[in-house]
């Protein structure tokens, strides 16, 4: 089944005016002669079950989800915009169709791990187990008054989080302080891109873009990105429609 790509989405690029069967087809080879292969995604890969990216998300909202005063000040607010924009779309629509294709793909011995720049935990939930969260992830949340650490089921669960022992407030990491790299995360990242024979890019825009000069890339994104002249192979279709291709030929 041959799937018509958009002409808009045609560019001078080599690959792009392939069909987009042969595209999968030409990944799956490549993803055949890789010995290390590595996934970096982003927004891309979560927005299909309705995650906002949250570098488009409006100021007003991001201003309020990155200020714990405002946590404090009005929690039903605050959390009830967390509900709404991430955690009801995580556990009712759980991980994409793509997640799940990444994470057969490591148990499979195909893919060494994932860097990602998203916090919904999506890759874990899908089973994949090493995952470079390089900016956090909703996984780790802390109690407000007492420091103690919870996983995302206590944000999931409750609609004000709470600390079970003392009654804080929990703050997640990727909003706690702010916007901030995670450390841990960044190291296993760099020690998977460098030993990456083989990235896909998944649905990111850049926000990590620290790959190896030898490694052969593949980009899946319907929209052009700053990765487009660095990618070997540029496929511009949505990831779960590349993914269910791929499955197909790698089952
Ligand atoms: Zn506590």
């Amino acid at each position: 089944m041959a799937v018509e790509i958009q002409s808009d989405s045609i560019d001078k690029k080599e690959g792009v005016n392939m069909d987009l069967m042969t595209q999968v087809d030409q990944l799956s080879t490549m993803l055949t002669q890789s010995k290390h292969t590595v996934a970096l995604t982003g927004a891309g890969i979560s927005t299909p079950i309705g995650i906002p990216d949250l570098s488009q998300l409006p100021e007003s909202v991001a201003e309020m989800l990155g200020d714990e005063r405002e946590l404090i000040r009005d929690p039903k607010k605050f959390y009830g915009i967390l509900h709404r924009l991430f955690l009801d779309p995580i556990t009712k629509s759980g991980p994409t169709l793509s997640h799940r294709v990444l994470a057969a793909l490591e148990r499979a011995g195909k893919l060494d791990g994932i860097v990602t720049t998203n916090v919904d935990y999506l890759h874990e939930l899908a089973g994949s187990r090493t995952v470079a969260d390089v900016w956090g992830s909703f996984n780790t949340n802390y109690c407000l008054r007492c420091g103690r650490t919870y996983s995302i089921s206590a944000l999931t669960s409750q609609a004000i989080p709470t600390c079970p022992k003392d009654g804080g407030f929990l703050a997640t990491e990727p909003l706690h302080g702010g916007p901030s790299e995670s450390v841990p995360a960044l190291r296993l990242a760099l020690r998977l891109m460098q030993s990456a024979e083989l990235v896909i890019i998944v649905g990111s825009t850049g926000f990590y873009s620290d790959l190896n000069e030898t490694a052969k890339v593949v980009q899946i994104n319907p929209s052009s990105t700053i990765f487009d002249d660095r990618s070997d192979l540029n496929i511009r279709a949505k990831s779960d429609d590349v993914f269910a291709q791929l499955a197909g030929q790698t089952a």
